[in-house]
């Protein structure tokens, strides 16, 4: 239940989870929307556009019980046409148009993005956008990593930077149970092996942690992947989207996470690697590598989200829990344009949106707002 006077939440388990985040509340306001340095904008939080997210489709061949139930997305299920996914020459002159606006990460996503045809050639034609000071753009996937061990090597050459790969437990009866389509976890082990070997180390795992699902995991998790290099970012369950049936009382709180780990592994919290690092890092005290853990629900980073989305038909989100997006294939399919005006149009249509962004989903998180409309996670990628 929500407590009136300070927001906050208390689930079935008594544990109060606090919706705003008290650092950042007492801290002045940043400047409002002003322009940096090299056509860089800020929004009205004085936060400038740094990554940029590109969901490359809106399919899957998993079904996560937690992004895409089967109840929804069944045969009835309409995804979306091809023609309406925006090309990868459209993709590149977008990124080229972000990245003039300070854009410096770019993350491909999905849906299951290795189920986009030829994503290396996507991959390739991103690789040599230099920032404006000339630095390689750090290229970075996401994925289920079904069908990674065999692209792994192709990714790399292309120009990918890092990766990142979802797993939910080692144990396979959970792991099958969670993506829904029976899965096994050794294939996802195999595909992680596969870019290590293609040079895409550290690699990043991803666990959502869901109360009464996989909370027994966490340990095993981290126990596995200790001292291998690689580095598993605990995630809290988050109300994104509207078909997930989403509760409070699943969420379990990336504090209870530390716990439950620092049980069993000495951990020390570590500084970010850089400002506005979405996962609060710790690592183990005897040297065998760190974790990290993703509060979006206990403890809300929107303060330093410097993160923009673009969606598989091109729409601008500018947030994970938005309810609409700026359409920008329109401005590149509609206008007739000459290239070099259609870009410009593209620049300051860019500039304007951002610069009038104040989302801050997460801070304002209540019981009111869970049951909003908002964009499915599947379709604009994580
Ligand atoms: N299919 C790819 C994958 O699973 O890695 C990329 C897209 S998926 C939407 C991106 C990330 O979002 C995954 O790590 C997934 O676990 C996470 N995710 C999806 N739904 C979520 C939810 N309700 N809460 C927290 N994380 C979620
Ligand atoms: Fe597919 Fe990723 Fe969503 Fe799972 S989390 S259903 S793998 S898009
Ligand atoms: Fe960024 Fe929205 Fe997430 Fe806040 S809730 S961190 S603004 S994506």
């Amino acid at each position: 239940m929500p407590n009136a006077s300070t927001g906050n939440i208390t689930c079935m388990t008594g544990r109060v989870i606090p919706l705003i985040d008290v650092r950042t509340t007492l801290l002045p306001p940043r400047m409002p929307g002003e322009l940096l340095a090299h056509g860089e904008v800020a929004d009205r939080l004085g936060r400038p556009l740094r990554d940029l997210r590109i969901s490359v489709t809106d399919r899957c061949n998993f079904r996560c019980t937690y992004c895409m139930p089967k109840a929804v997305f069944d045969s009835n299920y309409r995804f979306m046409r091809h023609a309406d996914l925006l090309t990868f020459e459209e993709i590149a002159q977008l990124t080229r148009s972000f990245v003039r606006h300070g854009v410096e990460k770019i993350r491909l996503t999905g849906g299951e993005p290795l189920l986009r045809k030829d994503l290396h050639k996507l991959i390739a034609m991103l690789a040599p956008i230099k920032t404006h000071d000339g630095v390689e753009l750090d290229i970075a996937l996401t994925t289920n990593a079904s069908v990674l061990a065999r692209k792994a090597a192709q990714l790399a050459s292309a120009g990918l930077k890092r990766i990142t790969v979802s797993l939910d437990a080692l144990d396979d009866t959970i792991f099958r149970r969670m993506n829904d389509v029976d899965f096994p976890v050794r294939d996802v082990l195999s595909g992680i092996d596969a870019a290590a070997a293609a040079g895409l180390s550290p690699i990043k795992i991803n666990m959502v942690v869901k109360r009464g699902v996989n909370e027994h995991e966490v340990v095993p998790m981290a126990r596995h992947f200790r001292g291998s290099g690689h580095i598993v970012r605990f995630i809290e369950y988050m109300d994104v989207g509207t078909s997930n049936g989403w509760r409070m009382d699943e969420v379990v709180p990336s504090a209870e996470v530390v716990q439950r780990i620092a049980a069993d592994f000495a951990l020390e919290p570590i500084g970010a690697n850089y400002p506005g690092e979405v996962a609060e890092r710790w690592r183990y005290r005897d040297g065998q590598g760190e974790i990290g853990v993703i509060s979006s629900v206990s403890h809300a980073f929107c303060r330093d989200c410097t993160r923009a989305r673009l969606s598989t038909e091109g729409k601008l989100y500018l947030c994970l829990f938005a309810n609409h997006g700026h359409d920008l294939r329109a401005l590149l399919r509609g206008n007739g344009l000459p290239a070099s005006s259609a870009d410009r149009q593209i620049d300051s249509t860019i500039a304007h949106i951002w610069s009038g962004r104040a989302d801050r989903y997460s801070e304002q998180r209540s019981e009111a707002t869970v049951t909003t409309p908002k964009v499915e996670m599947s379709y604009i990628g994580g």
